[in-house]
């Protein structure tokens, strides 16, 4: 029988009462399958600022460690009716804080945080939920195991902070690991290096976790819970009647990902779509003891009257503009950028040039180093650098928006209409997605108009 890979994220892990949630999911599955869970919310945040923390003072450990255990405790007394359960699960909480809080002291007397360090401590918040969720099913009689990412392998590219799967090495060991018939419960954010170091697969990675679990596992279906409704025509809280949106493509899923929809991670299509492994997003808040995705993600490319399905923003995309009269035609200018940028680990998202400016689209956390690495190179090509921040990225997304002649022309008459200026056009880059740059402040009109023209 082929297994159901299904991953529920820090929405489904915030209260204390949403671990019952999960378990009434879990059991309405009723069948063996791979359950993959991140950090209950805000955890790895937390580990974060902590791991900056304990470097310049000890005590900050046990602040951490007292933190953890309290929280562990509060959901452990309120899913377990059972003294036994709850001691045996303490115990057992107790003991991975324990190695936990033997990696931050090595931090605090080597007074720093090597990278294979800190990918180490930040997987402890998904240490702790796959832990205690695998109890809690015991305790519901579910014959449920926690299986690591280490145990398997899950290996990697060994990319600390940023891994990609090695599936080609994964695959078998994972089939193996995972080849009973029972309810596996893995921690997400993290794989191995090949030579066995805990790489994490970048932030808000749980998905892609799942995701490549499922390509190794050739699952029926990647299951993606939420606390809201799948995919929509826009962000309900900023339109008039937003559409659910039953089915996408995965070119379309992972565009509206890249470009701010945050119902998955950009990167959760890409292991899938080879063997065309369905992704089934369901909403924990409407469940209603059936199994039901609200959107499914699959290789059916279906081209709607409307063509655009899904409008969405993002407001971590900003410019550094290269200005210089020749930059367009000069030779080199462009590599010795993103040469110098790669190095510093920074990720171009998009790149827009002319005959006199070079346009580099960043994450704004990387906006500031990056006016810096790119000034050292001091290019004499290169006379001014300038950077837009306050910006939003809106894009329109929807199969056959190439194909069909108007659909820009309706767009911009509706930005026109509402006086909403774009300063940048970008189209053609993707088959199914257009995008386009507005000042931060016009963002949310530009996304009503661009709403109510296609589905007002
Ligand atoms: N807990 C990790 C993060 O916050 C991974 C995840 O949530 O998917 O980035
Ligand atoms: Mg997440």
């Amino acid at each position: 029988m082929k297994k159901v890979v299904a991953k529920f994220g820090g929405s489904n892990l915030k209260k204390k009462e949403d671990i019952q949630k999960l378990v009434g999911v879990i059991k309405a599955y009723n069948r063996p399958m791979v359950i993959v869970v991140s950090a209950f919310y805000g955890i790895t945040n937390h580990l974060i600022t902590s791991l900056a923390e304990v470097k310049k003072d000890e005590s900050y450990i046990n602040t951490l460690t007292r933190f953890l255990r309290e929280l562990k405790e509060e959901a452990i007394l309120e899913n377990f009716e059972e003294k036994h359960w709850q001691e045996k699960t303490m115990r057992l909480v107790e003991e991975r804080i324990g190695e936990l809080s033997r990696y931050l002291t090595g931090v605090h007397y080597i007074g720093d945080v090597p990278e294979f360090v800190e990918d180490v401590v930040l997987s402890y918040g998904e240490r702790l939920s796959s832990l205690v969720l695998t109890s809690i099913l015991q305790a519901n009689g579910i014959e449920a195991e926690e299986a690591l990412p280490e145990e398997m392998p899950l290996v990697t590219d060994g990319e600390f902070g940023n891994a990609t799967v090695d599936y080609k090495v994964a695959s078998e060991h994972v089939q193996k690991r995972l080849g009973e018939d029972k309810v596996y419960v893995v921690p997400g954010f993290y794989g191995v290096s090949p030579k066995g170091k805990v790489t994490l697969l970048g932030r808000g990675g749980s998905d892609y976790s799942a995701a490549a679990l499922a390509r190794c596992l050739e699952a029926e279906s990647l299951d993606v819970w939420k606390d809201v409704d799948g995919f929509m025509s826009a962000d309900p809280k900023l339109v008039n009647a937003p559409r659910r949106l039953k089915s996408l493509s995965y070119a379309e899923a992972a565009e509206l990902s890249y470009f701010g929809a945050g119902i998955l991670h950009p990167r959760t299509v890409e292991p899938l779509k080879r063997l065309n492994i369905p992704i089934n997003i369901g909403n924990i808040d409407a469940f209603s003891g059936v199994i039901e995705p609200r959107t499914v993600v699959c290789g059916t490319e279906e081209v709607t009257d409307a063509i655009i399905k899904s409008v969405t923003y993002s407001n971590d995309f900003c410019i550094l503009k290269l200005r210089g009269a020749g930059v367009g035609l000069k030779r080199g200018v462009l590599a010795k950028v993103t040469v110098a940028l790669d190095k510093a680990g920074i990720n171009i998202k998009s790149v827009i040039t002319s005959q006199i400016v070079i346009n580099l689209m960043l994450s704004v956390s990387d906006i500031k180093k990056a006016y810096r690495i790119v000034e050292e190179l001091e290019l004499s090509a290169i006379t001014e650098l300038v950077v837009e921040e306050q910006i939003s990225t809106i894009a329109v997304v929807g199969q056959g928006l190439l194909d069909k002649p108007g659909i820009s022309g309706r767009l911009f008459m509706a930005l026109a209409r509402q006086d909403v200026n774009v300063k940048m056009i970008v189209s053609g880059a993707s088959a199914v997605a257009s995008y386009f740059i507005v000042d931060a402040s016009d963002q949310d009109k530009a996304i009503g108009a661009i709403h109510d023209e296609f589905f007002g």
